[in-house]
């Protein structure tokens, strides 16, 4: 038996290529084979050979790869002898599953690195001209997913608690589930004129994003047809972009753009 290999936990920052760290850039090239799925975006899985990758996102017929599959594809991989790269969007521990994969690895004795990356909660609105701090507007961020029925008595997200900061709100998987928790924070007292953006496929080639208010982002979701991946964005920063916005060069295409399918 060949000894054992290396597993890189590797975050691919947004999805632009030239948002990658130097580190992930190199161990892209250097890996015998890279585990991903789809939220890198294309641009960055592209840079891997087909030869040398894996995707551990969604399996033929539509279903979801059970993490279980990936946690064991992992070791296999390892106890073969290979340098894998386990690359994950954003940062690998925001959200990502990342920490249930790194304590799987302790377990079953693999060696492993973590090479954070650029998170997509910071850098999604960030593409879109809203900084999630602002000395005028907002002194916390907040993140969180929005993935969880907020009407559900165990979850764990406390949005009585999350209004009650004033800071900037930043939910994450909260495209489908954003009727409830909008609900969620206007029942917990903040007020129905405050901003929201959603950033869809932020700095993906066809980033986009589309604004409005507590009160009308359901809306505004619907009409624009905004899908995952996107990140949401409550608070008065949100309305930072309308000012700065005719100014602000980079990724977006315009909302209501036909998407690339
Ligand atoms: N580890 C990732 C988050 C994984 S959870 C990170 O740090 O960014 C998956 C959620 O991340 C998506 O539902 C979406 O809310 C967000 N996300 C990841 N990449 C994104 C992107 N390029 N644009 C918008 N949202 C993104």
């Amino acid at each position: 038996m060949s000894d054992v290999g290396f597993v890189s936990l590797v975050g691919s920052g947004p999805g632009d290529p030239d948002l990658l760290t130097v580190k992930a850039r190199r161990l892209l090239d250097e890996a015998d084979v890279v585990l991903h799925d789809k939220l890198p975006g294309p641009e960055i899985i592209s840079l891997v050979p087909d030869e040398r990758r894996e995707d551990v996102g969604k399996r033929a017929g539509g279903e979801w790869t059970p993490q279980e599959y990936t946690n064991k594809r992992l070791v296999e991989l390892a106890l073969e002898g290979k340098h894998v790269v386990r690359l994950k969007g954003g940062d690998p521990f925001v959200f990502g599953r990342g920490g249930e994969e790194m304590e799987h690895l302790a377990r079953e004795g693999i060696p492993f690195e973590v090479v954070p990356g650029i998170t997509s909660a910071i850098a999604g609105p960030a593409a879109a001209g809203i900084p999630v701090t602002h000395r005028d507007h907002a002194s916390s961020v907040s993140f969180v997913t929005g993935h969880e029925d907020p009407t559900k008595e165990e979850s764990a997200v406390d949005w009585d608690a999350l209004a009650a900061t004033g800071g900037t709100i930043v939910v994450l998987m909260g495209v489908g589930k954003l009727p409830a928790y909008t609900a969620e924070l206007l029942g917990a007292g903040l007020a129905p004129d405050t901003p929201v953006a959603l950033v869809e496929r932020a700095t993906w080639p066809d980033m986009r994003v589309a604004t409005g208010t507590l009160e009308t982002i359901v809306d505004v979701r619907d009409e624009a047809e905004i899908e995952p991946p996107a990140i949401t964005v409550v608070g008065a920063v949100a309305a930072t972009r309308d000012r700065v916005r005719s100014l602000l060069q980079g990724y977006e295409v315009p909302t209501g753009s036909v998407k690339n399918e």
